[in-house]
């Protein structure tokens, strides 16, 4: 007979799982992924309305990680990449009410006016500070500032937590996070002379090995981020979920809950609630792709220690507004990608993304898509306020700095309830036991960006290696 498997959650990581696991095990498997909305794709979604393209969750994804190159060859979806523009490149920062360019090199750090002389100085003074133990994990706002001082926190790094985690400084775990500062200070005593000895090596290897064969010439080999490009497709992020749920198609389930798991003999047995009810389904193997507080239920009956460790890997809420204009009703010419906001700045929104000016089409000719974000670990209860609040309070924030001439044409309110999980103080200690204790059951397995990763990336790399290891079980 064959193998039954079922992956609960069909965003990014549970299709990718059942991706791979059909590539590898082919008819061999029986596969099921079950959705409780009505669409599959979870935080990502894109939709054209009115002209514009809305997206609801992620806007790109790094050149960096080849795992996700290969799954876009495989859905023959590679000639419908975009790459975001060379301007998108420009930076900014909203200090003292004014937009400052973040600084990509040695000279612009110099000039920058992000940091005061007396700040930039105590930056330099960074590969002086001596090393901490490495055992020891440290929220990022600590971290940084023993090592830069704490104007950097508060200008720099508190505004990059909440445009990457929706996250607080405060109590993000560097190790989990920003982990390549911790193994710079880690192996080289401090995170400028790692990044320096890193560029050298890297430079080293490839000299020695020559030109890589590469996944895809779009494939940057740069660890640096600042260094890659963001890239998308013709119609938004959608289109890679288009294109894995239509290969999934005879696969996915959308609009079915799944309820609760239980160990039977072998396998395990789902309570699976569609609209005509609740029916039990028996599964051998079952990953698990959800958010880890939303995993936590399915395993409380078969270890309450690890339904703990899933409830304390929180998700912060976050809302996505969108703002569509005609281009003359902004003042600002929005060169560049947009602008992150210290929370110094007394201004509830977290960032401005520049959408209209990162990739091609996404706002009509003539006009402009601006996406702005609220919300995040320090104002969770932000995306309760209703629709209208939600427009006035970002069009407020970003009135004060891009000048509007006009009303927009276009007012689009997105809310994620579990917007990103957030790797907390200690994340990494979790996980061990995370994973030690889901290895002590049998046929159950963990996806999701709840534990390696958030970006789509991550999500992809992960899900890939993870199928692989279920399917050298099966096999
Ligand atoms: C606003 C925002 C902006 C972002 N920007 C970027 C970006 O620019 N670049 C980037 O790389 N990443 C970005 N991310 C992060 C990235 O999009 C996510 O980490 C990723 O999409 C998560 O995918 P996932 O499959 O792990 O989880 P999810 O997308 O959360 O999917 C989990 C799925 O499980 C389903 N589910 C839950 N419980 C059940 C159940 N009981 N039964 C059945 N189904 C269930 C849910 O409905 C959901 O569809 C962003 C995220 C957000 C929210």
């Amino acid at each position: 007979m064959k193998t039954s498997i079922a992956v609960v959650g069909a965003g990014v990581s549970g299709l990718a799982v059942a991706h791979n696991l059909k590539k590898l095990l082919g008819a061999g498997v029986d596969l099921t992924v079950y959705e409780k909305g009505e669409r599959p794709g979870g935080a990502i979604y894109s939709k054209r309305i009115n002209g514009f393209l809305v997206e609801w969750g992620p806007n790109g994804f790094l050149n960096n990680e080849p795992a996700t190159f290969e799954l876009i060859k495989e859905l023959g979806i590679r000639d419908r990449l975009v790459v975001s523009s060379d301007t998108a490149r420009k930076r900014f920062l909203l200090i003292g009410g004014a937009l400052h360019q973040i600084p990509l090199s040695p000279p612009g750090f110099l000039a920058t006016k992000v940091l005061p002389l007396s700040a930039k100085l105590r930056f330099a003074m960074e590969p002086f500070i001596a090393k901490r133990g490495a055992d020891k994990d440290e929220s990022v706002a600590d971290f940084v500032a023993r090592r830069f001082g704490r104007m950097a926190v508060e200008r720099m790094f508190d505004p990059l937590m909440s445009g990457i985690y929706a996250g607080d400084v405060n109590a993000l775990s560097i190790q989990s996070t920003l982990k390549v500062f911790h193994e710079m200070e880690q192996e080289r005593g401090s995170v400028v002379r790692g990044m320096f000895a890193r560029i050298k090596q890297r430079r080293a290897e490839e000299r020695k090995s020559g030109a890589q064969a590469k996944v895809d010439e779009l494939v940057s080999t740069s660890k640096n981020p600042m260094s890659n490009k963001l890239l998308s497709f013709a119609e938004g992020m959608n289109e890679l979920i288009a294109a894995l749920a239509e290969e999934l198609r005879d696969h996915v389930r959308s609009g079915v809950t799944i309820e609760s798991l239980q160990r039977v003999e072998k396998g395990f047995d789902l309570v699976v609630r569609d609209g005509s009810g609740a029916q039990t389904a028996h599964h051998d193997i079952v990953v698990i792709a959800t958010p880890p507080e939303q995993a936590a239920p399915f395993v409380a009956g078969l270890d309450a220690t690890l339904a703990q460790r899933l409830t304390e890997i929180k998700s912060s809420t976050i809302a996505v507004i969108g703002l569509g204009f005609k281009g003359e009703d902004i003042a600002n010419p929005l060169d560049g990608f947009g602008y992150l906001i210290p929370r110094k700045e007394g201004v509830r929104s977290l960032g401005v993304l520049w959408s209209s000016s990162i990739f091609p089409g996404r706002a009509p000719v003539g006009h402009k898509l601006l996406q702005i974000m609220i919300g995040g670990a320090h104002d969770l209860r932000a995306i309760e306020a209703d629709d209208q609040t939600l427009v006035e309070t970002a069009m407020r924030d970003a009135d004060r700095v891009l000048g509007f001439r006009g009303a927009p044409v276009l007012q689009n309110v997105i809310r994620h309830k579990n917007g990103i999980p957030q790797y907390n103080l200690g994340h990494k200690a979790r996980l061990r036991e995370i994973q030690q204790r889901t290895q002590g059951i049998d046929g159950l397995h963990l996806a999701g960006n709840g534990y390696f990763g958030i970006s789509a990336n991550d999500c992809i790399r992960h899900a890939r290696e993870l199928a692989g290891r279920i399917a050298e079980g099966v096999r």
